[in-house]
């Protein structure tokens, strides 16, 4: 399942599920309110949440594809593209949004990094996830924007302890993620926090994809594109430390929790590594792609 929040008109934010490539059937009507309307909320449901919505799947799918003129009036289904109605992150203000730094071979060479032996964690603040579309500022203090496409993991049962052989019952899906980054004020200090976490830098979306469609998550192509040209390509079997060390590593010290974010780490190809550094600029599109995870797109701005 696919899996978003959507908005119409600005309104408040609703949770749908994807019905081919533009339907977004609203899970709390659908539902008849058996299940919420927010993300973080039908996680912690767990496989009850789950399962409430593949029944409802089952009775909303034959009904959408017999009556959608009046499934869209009734507000059961909107679609993407219709006016007014938009995509925001699938977990729009997660609990906790944690990073790995330097956790593909070949980006951790670029920098001129060793090989780290341990997950580098670092942390971006909830306050920067946006969702597909959304406008990401060039910041005022700033011209060292730079792009880093990743993989992201979303939490969908707590945890504490959990071993890696086990991480994936605790895993709600995955997700495409830019984990946008202030060169320059990474590098005030040590731990990158104030580089890592200006808002609009933590773009995720456009969708959460459930971990049985997700495929074989440990070998998924990445791509990230500036203004259409590639700037990265790797593939998500090239990760120094998987899914299942990262949540065993970062589960031995506190509790992991529905619609929790983890970015995994980003390949090589990133901007500040090459000669000369190529940064972003105003009105650049990222686009970050994995295999079977959708399009994450989002255009520059300067910071209003
Ligand atoms: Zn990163």
């Amino acid at each position: 399942m696919r899996l978003v929040t959507y908005a119409v008109e600005g309104g408040a934010p609703r949770l749908g599920v994807m019905q081919g490539e533009r339907d977004v059937l609203d899970v709390e009507r659908a539902s008849h309110n058996n299940l919420p309307s927010d993300m973080i909320a039908f996680l912690s449901g767990g496989e009850a949440s789950m399962d409430g919505l593949r029944k409802t799947i089952e009775i909303g799918a034959p009904m959408l594809a017999e009556r959608r003129d009046e499934l869209l009036a009734n507000g059961l289904v909107v679609a993407l593209g219709q006016p007014g109605v938009g995509l925001l992150a699938p977990v729009p203000r997660p609990g906790k949004v944690l990073a790995i730094g330097l956790n593909y071979r070949d980006h951790a060479e670029e920098t001129n990094a060793e090989i780290p032996e341990r997950p580098v964690v670092f942390a971006k603040m909830p306050t920067c996830i946006v969702g597909t579309g959304a406008e990401v500022h060039l910041p005022k203090v700033s011209t060292s924007l730079d792009w880093e496409g990743e993989l992201c993991v979303v939490i969908g049962t707590a945890g504490l302890h959990i071993k890696g052989d086990d991480a994936m019952r605790y895993v709600a899906g995955f997700c495409n993620g830019n984990d946008l980054s202030v060169r320059d004020w990474q590098f005030h200090a040590p731990t990158w926090v104030m580089g890592k976490g200006f808002d609009t830098h933590g773009p995720i979306g456009p969708w959460l994809v459930t971990r049985e469609e997700a495929g074989d998550f440990e070998n998924l192509e990445i791509s990230t594109y500036v203004n259409d040209e590639r700037v990265q390509h790797s593939n998500t079997s090239q990760l120094i430390f998987g899914i299942g060390a990262i949540v065993e590593y970062l589960s031995a010290a506190f509790t992991l929790e529905p619609g929790d974010v983890i970015f995994t780490g980003t390949p090589s190809g990133v901007g500040v590594a090459r000669k000369p550094p190529r940064f972003l600029k105003a009105s650049d599109v990222v686009r970050v792609e994995i295999s079977g995870l959708g399009v994450l797109e989002n255009r520059v701005v300067p910071e209003p």
